[in-house]
């Protein structure tokens, strides 16, 4: 999984800063979250649900049923909105083969023998489970638990957390997006402070889910705005994109990146600077 190559905070020489900042960016409205959504196991109180929604339902496919409920809810679920709350326990097994169905319909039309090549045997199977189980998982499970602790220390220097490496997929051609991100938080002396490897879940949450790196690294901002209520929130992004690499305009080369800078990263130029040239040093 991702691994966190950094652990400890870097500290910066900067002064402290003390204005508690006005203006906090307004937060995206998200789906509730609140059922766990075990992604392997089907326990007993599952399997009766499942018996329940296949009673009730007969013939209408799982993933319509979890639209309805969706758009009863009015709720969105474009590829990078995560429906966790729409999805009851043992669904997901239940997904997964619907969607290994329709992939087994889709190398069908692409003219390839599954029946005599052996290696296509189980592609649908095993591609439906890699995007429900883990490269989109991200849609399909509650956010992980944050457990926040309050600033006893009363910390307000810079932390810097990264890299953190990113694994997504483009919305567009659910092509690969490979690359890393760095984490700055200015803290206020009330912010509430979460574990250090919790940046690192929570990226992986919010990066496994069909995604465009701009919005990926502007939700990342919005949840630790919302949930650290920090001075500051700066994200920067680097990540090689596949549909420029493996498809498109096949340049290896090339990367993207990007960055958001929220609160006191955007007002004091210093503090930007600050956090952009301790990222240069590594
Ligand atoms: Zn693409």
């Amino acid at each position: 999984m991702h691994s966190f190559e950094t652990k400890l905070p870097i500290k910066s020489s900067m002064p402290t800063k003390k204005a508690p900042l006005k203006t906090i960016a307004p937060i995206k409205a998200g789906v509730k979250v609140r059922t766990p959504v075990r992604a392997k196991t089907l326990d007993r109180p599952a399997l009766a649900k499942n018996q329940t929604v296949k009673k009730e339902s007969a013939g209408t496919p799982l993933s319509v049923i979890i639209r309805r409920r969706i758009e009863a809810q009015k709720a969105r679920f474009h590829a990078n909105d995560n429906i966790a709350a729409f999805i009851q326990p043992g669904e997901l097994e239940l997904l997964i083969d619907e969607v290994s169905e329709k992939m087994q319909g889709v190398l069908e039309s692409l003219v390839i023998d599954t029946q005599s090549d052996h290696n296509t045997k189980n592609t649908s199977q095993r591609v439906a489970k890699m995007y429900i189980q883990e490269v989109f998982n991200g849609r399909y499970v509650v956010q992980p638990t944050l457990t926040k602790f309050p600033n006893i220390s009363k910390l307000n220097e810079l932390m810097i957390i990264g890299p953190i490496t990113v694994r997504s997929a483009c919305s567009h051609h659910l092509c690969p997006i490979m690359g890393r991100i760095w984490i700055g938080v200015l803290p206020s002396k009330d912010s509430a402070l979460i574990g250090l490897s919790k940046y690192s879940r929570l990226t992986e949450w919010v990066m496994c889910r069909p995604q465009i790196q701009e919005e990926a690294v502007v939700e990342l901002a919005d949840m630790l705005e919302k949930k650290i209520k920090p001075i500051g929130v700066a994200i920067v992004m680097d990540a090689d994109h596949f549909c420029m690499q493996w498809r498109g305009v096949k340049d290896r080369d090339s990367k993207m990146v990007n960055s958001v800078m929220r609160g006191a990263f955007l007002k004091d130029p210093n503090l930007r600077r600050e956090f952009l040239s301790l990222l240069e040093k590594r």
